[in-house]
């Protein structure tokens, strides 16, 4: 079962690659959204009416919550990416990245198996 489980996962490289595009993608989100959010506080003017005031203070809101929520992720990630790829290299073989990283909750341990046979555990 364990064996079925490492092998349905990715390999290391791939699934770096994918962490960093996915980690900048939410640090753009939440570049993007500052700037929305910034943008709409420019805009709240004592002589604006009430109505537009409540939508930019509700845009605010959404723009700031989804920039707190994308660096949230883009460090999450990153912090992930960094935990698997300071244990990365083979002991034995020295090679970079050979083995598969199964798809499990981020934190979790498990036991990379390089092509060379070599096992350890990622914690
Ligand atoms: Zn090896």
């Amino acid at each position: 079962m364990e064996r079925a489980t490492e092998e349905a996962g990715i390999g290391f490289r791939r699934w770096y690659e994918r962490q960093l595009i996915e980690s900048h993608a939410w640090f753009v989100t939440c570049v993007l959204c500052l700037i929305a959010a910034f943008a709409c506080l420019e805009q709240m003017t004592a002589s604006a009416p009430p109505a537009y005031l409540l939508v930019l203070g509700l845009l605010v809101f959404a723009a700031g919550a989804l920039a707190f929520y994308g660096a949230r992720r883009y460090r999450a990630i990153m912090t992930e990416a960094e935990r698997l790829a300071d244990r990365s290299v083979c002991e034995a073989c020295n090679g970079y990245g050979h083995f598969r990283v199964p798809r499990l909750s981020a934190g979790a341990p498990f036991e990379a198996r390089c092509r060379c046979g070599n096992r350890w555990r990622i914690e």
